[in-house]
C-alpha cells in the first residue's frame, strides 16, 4: 500500500559527519477506507506524499510522486548530493507521470527533508508541495519549517482568521499547490543546517488535524526513540478521532560533524540559500475536490 521503494532501516545509520537513526509508521485511520498516503524513508530522503482523489486515485498519485523521488541515485548510493535543482527536476517527473496515469483528476502533496552535503557540512534540504508538514525540533526549539500550500494557510497570512480557527475552518481541506492536478505545482525549499540533535518530524494532515503543535511537540519532546515517538504520535491521532489517514516518518541527527571532523555543538547561522516564499495564488482546486471538501471526505 505504501511504497517504500528503497531497503529501509529504522537503525541508526552511521556515515562519516553524522548519524541518522529514524522511524516511520502509517495508518490508515479509524474513517477512511483506503490510506492514499504514500512515504519514503531512506537515507538520505524522508519524504510523505497525502493523496488525493477519489477511487484510489489518491493512493496512485502519492506511489507515483515517491517513487520518483526513490529513482534519484542517491539513494542507492547514499550520497549527500541532491539539490533543490535536482528535486524540482524530479518533482515535474512526477507531475508528468500523474497527470498522465490519472488525467489530472488526482494530485498529491509532497514534504520532507533530503540530507545534503554543501562544504563538507550537513543539511536538511526541506521541500514541500501542499499542506502535508515537515517541522524541527533543535536545540529546544520545535516549529514548523515548511509553510502550508492552503486556503487557511493564505487567510492566516492575511490576517483574517488566526492560526487556531485555521485548525477549525471548514475549508481547511483546500489545497492551493499539488503535484499532478492544477495550475501551481511549483514546491518551496529551505535549506537548514543540521545540528547536533536535530529532529525532524514529517506528517501528513492526519496527524496535524488530530493533535495542536503543543501536543506534537510534547511527545516528541519526551519520546527518545525515533520509532517509538512515530508510534505515539500515531496512537494519539488515532485517539483524537482518526479521521485520515496519518502518516509519520521521525529522523534524528547525531554525531554531527563538519569537514575538518569536528562535532557541532553549537547552532550555525541559518543559510536560506533556496529560501521560495512565492505566496500562492488563488486557489486552484478543481470543482469536484471543491465541492467535496464541503464534508470531511474532500481531501485524503
Ligand atoms: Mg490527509
Amino acid at each position: 500500500m505504501n511504497p517504500q521503494p528503497a531497503s529501509v532501516s529504522p537503525d541508526a545509520e552511521n556515515r562519516p559527519g553524522l548519524s541518522l537513526s529514524y522511524g516511520y509508521g502509517t495508518d490508515r485511520g479509524l474513517r477512511r477506507e483506503l490510506n492514499e498516503d504514500s512515504f519514503i524513508a531512506s537515507d538520505p530522503v524522508f519524504a510523505v506524499a497525502d493523496g488525493m482523489g477519489g477511487h484510489e486515485a489518491g493512493e496512485i498519485a502519492s506511489g507515483m510522486c515517491v517513487r520518483a523521488l526513490a529513482a534519484m541515485p542517491q539513494l542507492a548510493t547514499g550520497e549527500r548530493s541532491v539539490t533543490a535543482a535536482v528535486l524540482q527536476q524530479y518533482l515535474l517527473r512526477a507531475d508528468s507521470s500523474i497527470r498522465e496515469a490519472t488525467g489530472a483528476r488526482a494530485g498529491t502533496t509532497l514534504t520532507g527533508a533530503v540530507v545534503v552535503e554543501q562544504m563538507g557540512m550537513p543539511y536538511w534540504l526541506v521541500l514541500n508541495i501542499g499542506d502535508s508538514r515537515t517541522y524541527r525540533l533543535s536545540q529546544g526549539h520545535f516549529a514548523q519549517v515548511s509553510v502550508d500550500h492552503s486556503e487557511v494557510q493564505e487567510l492566516v497570512d492575511a490576517g483574517e482568521i488566526t492560526a487556531a480557527q485555521a485548525t477549525v475552518h471548514p475549508r481547511r481541506h483546500v489545497v492551493t499547490r499539488a503535484l499532478g492536478t492544477g495550475d501551481e505545482t511549483e514546491a518551496d525549499y529551505w535549506l537548514l543546517p543540521v545540528e547536533e540533535g536535530d529532529r525532524i518530524l514529517i506528517c501528513s494532515d492526519g496527524l496535524t488535524g488530530e493533535l495542536t503543535d503543543d501536543h506534537i511537540h510534547r511527545i516528541l519532546s519526551t519520546v527518545a526513540h525515533p520509532q517509538d515517538a512515530v508510534d505515539a504520535l500515531i496512537q494519539a491521532a488515532l485517539r483524537n478521532g482518526g479521521r485520515d489517514n496519518v502518516t509519520v516518518i521521525v529522523v534524528d541527527a547525531r554525531n554531527v560533524m563538519n569537514d575538518a571532523g569536528i562535532a557541532t555543538t553549537a547552532p550555525r547561522p541559518t543559510v536560506d540559500a533556496e529560501v521560495e516564499v512565492t505566496l500562492p495564488r488563488a486557489q486552484i482546486v478543481d470543482a469536484s475536490r471543491a465541492a467535496a471538501n464541503e464534508d470531511e471526505s474532500g481531501k485524503h
